[in-house]
């Protein structure tokens, strides 16, 4: 044991008046190495010496001239640096009595004299050992101790910290959110009355001018818009709306916000929504369409020419009830080089200064569709090469809780089986016609040039009804394209699609043809086929534009005309046809709003849909009648206008107090003859 380093150093303190006591002890310890030995002969100095030396082990003789052992040993223990110190008392005897009262004072051990060599190395060696590592834990514990202390001092400080933080974050944000709102009331009247004043006479000079005050107005409130989003969704502020609402309303809405800016490009804008795609979901409209509004503007932003194509698919979520959106956005512009795209989604980061100063922008857009679409459950990721357009993909996670068909589906039967040619090179718009011409059961042709539309029309035999014309093609001279395709196109209508909406003059010069502004929306479509279809047999007839009925019957037989319908489809055809007879006919939903109408004005003459919500045309007619039985006022004529078209409906209608009944699809002669009848049996006079 003895030839074994010790890992510690021993300092032993011999107090004892002999001399020769001393040296026997010194010789014995000699061989334990790393160990100081100091002797004390005079025990006066004992604990003075012991304070200075900080011995590991105190060797103690109990008598000694002038100083008891007993008290010296009670000295140690009562100073607080000797305090732990073990002292190995070393007796002339081995007497209990002695012994007991050496350890009751405090002794660690007790030895007699002199001892065994090996004995004392190992006691030495033992209570050296215990003093170190109690000293060692001792300086441990004290450590963890300060530094717990420490720890927690620091809590507090984070802890206030943080306070102060969440508060600071809640003050940015209140901050941000009054002064995006001080700063977006004046905007709404620099931008509000700038539209205004568009409305007013001004030289080209001023238009110009208001023009840039308009778009500057609206770049710095896309920018206030952006940091205050971006600042909201980085302290976790949003929180996402889930209602229910219409997908393609909100894919064409965003569309539409950008249509102005893509048509001064002269960008074809398409939207194509696969057959997959829910009509109704359950999400978050506002963000969602923020997303796409901010992809579509990029892609308008950074293409010179050709398209941006909007399509939307869907597929099953992994619970029942949730659906999984995907979303793209292609253009055909600059392209993103691939060794640029991973930095596109990080915060206030361009792909190219130099684009920066052509298009300008703040670098946050794609970050915050980024993080919306996280929160949405989904992601978002670019495809992309260098000059060769953009494709931005995303996908969200949407409720679906109903199964209901878009409204634009259920077109009128008059659209059925009619021929349409459709003259239109771009490839994206096509597959988006032919998806609604499917739908509404027309039969459609389509072509990709004037050459091939003029070559169609040639074709002996060939006959269409609508032809449906893309204005791109003939520049600024629409008009003139116009007419030359008409004059081989029999009497079939004309529907134009334009990039932008074609001024008065334009149209009259065209021979006063339905339009609709591009991008294409079904229902907004569905509306402008229908308006051509109902003037087809005037076309058939007469040149186009002529309003046969004009003038005629209204002057001849004025009459004051309300339609109830609760179709607006059918609404408007019914308003249109009356107009062509020149009457301006007012219009109800149902059967409720039928009698309001009636309470605040007077009418000769009521056009009753029979099946409508609230209040059907029977019962509508029944109070009608009720209403003016017994007074001398003249009741108004009311003919049942219905899709019902057997002999027992017809009696039903009579029976129910109405006076006369047409089935529809109505035809204009039809309405005529109804009309010409009110005039030879006035109101109320029928069987
Ligand atoms: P900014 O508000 O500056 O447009 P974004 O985060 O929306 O910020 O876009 C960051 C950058 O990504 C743009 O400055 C542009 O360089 C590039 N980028 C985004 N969309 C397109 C795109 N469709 N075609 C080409 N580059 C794009």
């Amino acid at each position: 044991m003895n030839d074994r380093e010790p890992p510690f150093s021993m300092i032993v303190l011999l107090v004892d008046d002999q001399a020769i006591v001393a040296e026997a002890v010194r010789r014995s310890l000699a061989e334990l190495s790393g160990l100081a030995f100091h002797y004390c002969q005079d025990p006066r100095q004992a604990v003075a010496l012991a304070q200075t030396l900080k011995p590991t082990v105190i060797l103690q003789d109990l008598i000694m001239p002038g100083i008891d052992g007993f008290d010296l040993l009670q000295q140690y223990r009562a100073d607080p640096l000797t305090r732990d110190v073990p002292v190995i008392v070393l007796s002339t005897k081995e007497d209990p009595k002695v012994k007991a009262r050496a350890f009751a004072l405090g002794a660690s051990d007790y030895l007699v004299k002199l001892p065994d060599q090996v004995e004392l190395i190992a006691r030495v060696r033992f209570h050296s050992e215990s003093l170190i590592n109690a000293r060692q834990r001792d300086e441990a514990f004290r450590a963890l101790r300060q530094s717990e202390h420490q720890l927690a001092e620091r809590n507090i400080d984070l802890i206030s910290l943080n306070q102060k933080l969440e508060k600071a974050t809640l003050a940015k944000s209140d901050f941000l959110a009054n002064m995006s709102h001080e700063i977006r009331t004046p905007m709404n009247g620099v931008i509000g009355m700038t539209t205004l004043l568009f409305d007013t006479d001004l030289t080209g000079e001023q238009r110009a001018i208001a023009e840039m005050i308009k778009n500057s107005g609206d770049s710095l409130l896309a920018i206030i818009n952006d940091i205050l989003d971006f600042s909201k969704i980085e302290s976790g502020m949003i929180e996402l709306e889930t209602r229910g609402f219409d997908l393609r309303l909100c894919v064409e809405e965003a569309m539409q916000l950008l249509a102005f800016k893509a048509a001064e490009k002269e960008l074809d804008m398409v939207v194509l929504l696969e057959p997959s795609t829910p009509t109704m979901v359950v999400g978050d409209i506002t963000r969602l369409r923020q997303i796409l509004v901010n992809l579509i503007g990029n892609a308008v932003k950074f293409t010179a020419r050709g398209e941006v194509v909007v399509s939307v698919g869907a597929s099953a979520g992994a619970k029942t009830g949730e659906r999984v959106l995907h979303f793209s956005v292609a253009d055909t512009g600059l392209g993103i080089p691939r060794e640029k795209q991973d930095r596109l989604f990080q915060s206030f980061s361009q792909v190219d200064s130099s684009t920066t100063r052509q298009f300008g922008g703040t670098g946050l857009g794609l970050a915050i569709c980024k993080r919306l679409a996280e929160l949405m459950g989904g992601r978002i990721w670019v495809e992309s090469e260098g000059g060769r357009g953009s494709k931005f993909n995303f996908n969200v996670l949407v409720g679906q809780n109903d199964f209901a068909l878009p409204a634009w589906s259920q077109a009128p039967a008059m659209l059925r089986g009619k021929r349409v040619l459709l003259v239109e090179a771009n490839a994206a718009q096509c597959r988006a016609f032919a998806q609604y011409a499917a739908v509404w059961g027309l039969l459609l042709t389509e072509v990709p040039s004037l050459v091939a539309a003029t070559a169609a029309l040639a074709v002996p035999g060939a006959c269409y009804d609508l032809l449906v014309l893309d204005t791109g093609f003939f520049g600024s001279e629409v008009a003139a394209g116009v007419a030359r395709l008409r004059a081989n196109a029999g009497a079939a209508a004309v529907l134009l699609m334009a990039l932008r909406r074609l001024r008065a003059e334009e149209v009259s010069a065209a021979g006063m043809p339905v339009v609709v502004v591009k991008p294409l929306r079904p229902a907004q479509l569905l509306e402008a086929m229908v308006s051509c279809v109902v003037s087809l047999p005037a076309r058939v007839k007469r040149p186009p534009a002529a309003t046969p009925f004009a003038d005629s019957l209204a002057a001849r037989f004025p009459l004051r005309i309300l339609l109830v319908d609760d179709v607006a489809i059918n609404q408007m055809v019914g308003v249109m046809m009356l107009q062509r007879l020149g009457y301006q006919a007012d219009v109800a939903g149902n059967g409720e709003e039928a009698l309001a109408a009636l309470e605040a004005k007077v009418y000769d003459l009521i056009f009753l849909d029979v099946r409508m919500p609230k209040m059907d045309g029977y019962e509508a007619a029944r109070r009608i009648c009720d209403k003016w039985a017994g007074t001398d006022r003249l009741r108004p004529r009311i003919v049942a206008m219905t899709g019902n078209a057997l002999q027992s409906d017809r009696e039903k209608c009579l029976a129910a107090g109405m006076d006369d009944y047409i089935s529809k699809p109505v035809r204009v002669e039809e309405l005529k003859a109804v009309i010409e009848q009110c005039r030879a049996a006035p109101s109320g006079s029928a069987s």
